[in-house]
């Protein structure tokens, strides 16, 4: 999931709010005795995307729900929040205990308030990113271990912390965002009385810059210094030598005092953590250290005969070894590989080969067959704008020779797996938060900027056929 606006208005603060409008809704509407029955347990577990994902304890109740009340609840989701455009009702087997008592006691009241501010700080979950949706092989196996030890301690009413900080780390696209999902879901489901915050570390900065902003640090040091489960994701995007970091260490080191369960991933281990303070890295490295290695041939195939079927779409196992054997980079990618297969296959209705798979994803199949190396997107970036190669490292600030630069890279962070300090690095040793600005300023131009979007394809293209631009 991406930092699609969360933490904004939209769907922020208010949402606990607007949730508990649409209950008192429901009950105007269908009385206290159907509320009772259907209503009462069900409990607002995320925001996927434009979804509001609402659990409910037992299968019976979501497909009676699902079935009778779903529009219903839709609509007055939508006439409260326009972002929210559906509704998803899963099995939540906190959902019994986490719903709303019929007369709220004040402690449980305080406790709701807290635990709606944990969750408006937190990123939502993805209700996909389960442990039962996770395809354990080689290279991720002790990874998920891990995972599922300190879910499983920190879900039972005897808490004893198996190792702490737990630090998940691998590259792009392996499953460690996954891996952390199915944590926090397990500790909520099982034990939602347990404080969770689950966000990324750019948003833990952007939290606490805003709280520093406004001169009001107080109540953000509490709400992190007082959580049972502080789990961070991306944790490479933590800045350079600025109060965050500070603020983040003695965070860090009160919640191991007291003993809570910090959950960390990053893109590598802590020792690499190049912006990382060396007495931060050192702590990091204490507890367990987990490596999600790049996927092998089997956990491929694996990982596709599973979405396929969670997909229900029945493909030849030819065709998923040909795609196991040729999309190698990461999973997201493989994952899209067969979206996208599976959808051409019910829009043509006919079975889907090899040579059917080649025709439809042919960029995915020429890239997996291509390294791009950054020197190399500098070089037709430049060509494609007309300016000089030198341009790509000066400290020139001219938009004719700022852009094109970003939009390098951005290709760089698309089509390499280089991290972002390195990828500055090559950019006249600039900084990672450069780079990260760069990628965020071309996503956001690519999607109202024709030209540029044009401009992005056609370089992509060059790129992963290694053919020459323009004359
Ligand atoms: P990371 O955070 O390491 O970049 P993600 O956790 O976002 O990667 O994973 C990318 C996609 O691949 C997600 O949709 C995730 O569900 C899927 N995925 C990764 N590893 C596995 C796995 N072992 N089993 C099932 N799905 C996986
Ligand atoms: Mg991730």
């Amino acid at each position: 999931m991406g930092s699609t606006g969360h933490g904004g208005d939209g769907l922020g603060s208010d949402i606990q709010l607007q949730w508990s409008r649409i209950r008192t809704r429901l009950r105007t509407e269908f009385g206290p005795a159907v509320y009772k029955n259907w209503f009462k347990s069900m409990t607002l577990v995320g925001i996927d995307g434009k979804a509001a994902v609402i659990g409910v304890p037992t299968r019976l109740r979501r497909d009676w729900i699902e079935q009778h009340y779903r529009e219903r609840i839709r609509a007055f989701w939508q006439a409260e929040n326009k972002a929210i455009a559906d509704v998803q009702i899963v099995i939540f087997a906190g959902a019994a205990q986490a719903g709303e008592p019929d007369e709220p006691a004040p402690a449980l009241a305080a406790v709701n308030g807290a635990e709606a501010e944990e969750r408006d700080v937190g990123a939502p979950l993805n209700p996909r990113f389960t442990f039962a949706n996770f395809v354990v092989g080689n290279p991720n196996r002790f990874a998920f271990e891990a995972a599922r030890r300190v879910a499983e301690s920190a879900a039972s009413p005897q808490w004893s912390v198996p190792f702490n900080p737990l630090f998940l780390f691998g590259g792009v696209g392996l499953g460690k965002t996954h891996l952390m999902h199915a944590i926090a879901w397990q500790i909520r489901c099982n034990n939602p009385s347990r404080r969770l915050i689950y966000l990324s570390a750019e948003k833990f900065m952007e939290h606490f810059v805003r709280a520093l902003r406004q001169n009001n640090t107080m109540p953000f040091k509490k709400m992190f210094r007082t959580v049972d489960i502080l789990m961070i994701d991306d944790f490479q995007f933590i800045g350079g030598k600025d109060s965050t970091q500070e603020e983040f260490f003695h965070t860090f080191n009160e919640l191991m005092d007291l003993n809570r369960q910090i959950v960390i991933s990053a893109d590598k281990p802590p020792t690499e953590l190049a912006n990382v303070e060396e007495r931060m890295r050192s702590r990091l490295a204490w507890g367990m250290v987990a490596d999600v290695h790049p996927t092998t041939f089997e956990l491929r195939l694996g990982i596709l005969q599973s979405k396929a079927e969670q997909m229900k779409a029945a493909l030849p196992l030819r065709l998923l070894e040909f795609l196991a054997q040729r999309i190698t980079s990461n999973v997201r990618e493989l994952e899209g590989a067969l979206h996208r297969i599976v959808a051409h296959a019910q829009l043509v209705g006919r079975e889907i080969t090899v040579e059917v798979a080649e025709e439809v994803l042919p960029d995915l199949l020429r890239k997996a067959a291509r390294r791009v190396a950054i020197d190399e997107i500098q070089k037709r970036v430049a060509e494609h704008y007309n300016i000089k190669l030198v341009d790509m490292h000066s400290a020139r600030r001219a938009r004719a020779v700022a852009r094109p630069r970003q939009v390098a890279m951005y290709l760089c962070k698309l089509m390499t797996q280089r991290s972002l300090p390195e990828i500055g690095k090559k950019f006249g040793g600039r900084d990672h938060t450069t780079v990260i600005h760069a990628v965020r300023r071309i996503e956001e131009l690519r999607a109202i900027d024709k030209t540029l979007a044009e401009d992005l394809d056609i370089l992509k293209r060059i790129l992963e056929t290694g053919e020459r631009g323009a004359p």
